[in-house]
């Protein structure tokens, strides 16, 4: 089958690259690994007829435009994250602290005043370093080797950080990446808190942040949305991508079944770390391939526990709940509705706390059998509601994602870099392969790493292949013309 653009991968950045090229009036084939598109968004139905989210699912309408957007075409319920309550912290186990929800992460509530003091200081000199970041070429800013060559701990510890800061910050980090302080890059880290407007937009549940608002019917729904939206047949799924070779004009994608698809453009979206994956012809340039072998996924696992009543908020509880203890790092209310909205097209259909055990609490979180796993979360949820701990024992469903486990994800939620790849390879993140064009989140620059970056990227990548694919020949009064 000949079609102007394979897209390789059916997340959001493909579909939203294929809905792209498909209005801009080219030909479109998505090849789809899994049974389902969304990728690292996935929605399950619950048995209380509602939706839930065990991937992606918080987007903000104020600062995500591009999702908000397809979200609202798509007709989907926009809701907010409720932030109104009693939040929980356990810095020791056992010992819980709370304070009244603001909606951002705070992680100095109840710390001494010295402590609080030097959260603020390390806050205050994060925004600062975030001003030099240059967001399209991280790797030529000042300061860019010395701060490509330690990791987020490693600064810290530079600039006499206290433990409380550093456990506040590392909890920050295994909710952001999955990843321990010392695993990922600080100038990786810096210009990833550039694309997603700063510390507070990234820590914020309110109006301000990146955990603002979430969709009713699953995050997964946009682009179930847009396969109905493409002429039928256009995805298939269930076909992962073995090989991808290019010779003159034409590409060429084989599939793990044999089926062969040719095209004059590919647009890849696949997380970079499965890069090689896939066997290129001619070979990926060497950065582009040390960027896919440079790049890695958190180990993240999100459990959603299904309660017939919504008892922490009936508590005067907001949801939110923090542990540096693990295995869980934080909870969240996601119900899949507004708590007493006067709108009954947003009344809630199933009533859940989200808790995600990440990064080494994931990693020791895998290493239990089943039945262990989540007696230890619902164990975590007692502990941290202990008035309600009998409640918090008994949910009547529970939906487990362990995303190591996914071939096709590889981890997530988002690839990072270690010390040193971003101004070894950096310039080579984005460029094209010839016809082959690279979209996914990661080649975001605004919300690199979400659901917003993938939509942005996968229609960035359909505007550099129309600069180079042909103009087609059409039939004007009868003579060929071109338009
Ligand atoms: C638990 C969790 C929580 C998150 N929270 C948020 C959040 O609150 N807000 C937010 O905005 N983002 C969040 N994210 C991140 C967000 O989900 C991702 O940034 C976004 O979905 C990435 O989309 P993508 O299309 O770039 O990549 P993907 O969704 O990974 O899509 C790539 C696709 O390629 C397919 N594929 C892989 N290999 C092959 C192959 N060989 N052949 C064919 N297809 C292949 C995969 O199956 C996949 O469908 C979260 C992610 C997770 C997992």
């Amino acid at each position: 089958m000949v079609v102007d653009i394979i897209v390789v991968g059916g997340g959001i950045s493909g579909m939203s690259a294929a809905y792209d090229a498909y209005k801009s009036g080219k030909s479109v084939i998505v090849l789809e690994a899994r049974d389902r598109v969304g990728g690292r968004t996935y929605t399950i139905d619950t048995e209380s007829g509602g939706r839930s989210d065990v991937g992606g699912a918080w987007i903000n309408e104020f600062t995500q435009p591009n999702i908000t957007k397809l979200a609202k075409e798509a007709g989907i319920p926009i809701i907010r994250q409720s932030i109104h309550g009693t939040a929980v912290i356990e810095r020791t186990k056992n010992k819980i602290q709370t304070y009244e929800d603001h909606g951002t992460f705070e992680l100095e509530e109840g710390m001494p005043e010295e402590d609080r003091l030097d959260e603020k200081r390390v806050v205050a000199l994060l925004d600062e370093l975030c001003e030099l970041v240059d967001i399209e070429e991280p790797w030529k800013c000042e300061r860019a080797e010395e701060f490509d060559s330690i990791s987020f701990l490693g600064w810290l510890n530079s600039v006499g950080a206290s433990q409380a800061t550093k456990n506040g910050m590392a909890s920050f980090i295994r909710c952001l990446f999955a990843l321990e302080l010392n695993d990922v890059s600080f100038l990786y880290t810096l210009h990833y808190f550039v694309c997603g407007g700063g510390y507070e937009s990234l820590a914020s549940n309110d109006s301000r942040g990146g955990q603002y608002q979430r969709m009713r019917e699953g995050s997964m729904r946009v682009s179930e949305y847009i396969v109905t939206k493409l002429p039928k047949r256009s995805v298939k799924l269930s076909s992962p991508v073995q090989a991808v070779s290019q010779e003159g004009d034409i590409c060429t994608v084989v599939t793990r079944a044999g089926a062969i698809y040719t095209s004059s453009a590919i647009i890849c979206t696949i997380p970079s770390p499965l890069y090689s994956t896939i066997t290129w012809s001619p070979m990926l340039p060497i950065k582009k391939r040390c960027y896919g072998q440079r790049s890695y996924m958190g180990a993240c696992t999100k459990v959603v526990m299904i309660y017939d009543r919504p008892w922490w908020r009936e508590a005067g509880y907001s949801g939110l709940g923090m542990s540096l203890v693990g295995p869980i790092t934080q909870t969240m209310d996601t119900s899949d509705g507004e708590w007493k909205s006067s709108d009954p097209t947003l009344a809630p259909r199933q009533y859940s706390l989200s808790c995600f055990p990440m990064a080494n609490f994931a990693i020791e979180y895998a290493r239990l059998p089943q039945e262990e796993r989540i007696l230890s979360i619902k164990q975590h949820v007692a502990r941290l509601f202990p008035s309600h701990a009998a409640e918090a024992m008994e949910p009547y469903q529970v939906l487990e994602q362990q995303w190591l486990n996914e071939e096709f994800s590889a981890g997530a939620p988002v690839p990072v870099l270690g010390c040193g790849a971003l101004t070894a390879i950096g310039e080579e993140w984005r460029t094209p392969h010839g016809r082959i064009f690279f979209a996914g989140t990661e080649m975001a620059t605004k919300w690199k790493g979400y659901m917003d970056g993938a939509v942005s990227a996968g229609q960035q990548a359909v505007a550099d292949v129309l600069k180079v694919l042909p103009v087609k020949k059409a039939l004007v009064n009868g003579v060929n013309g071109t338009h």
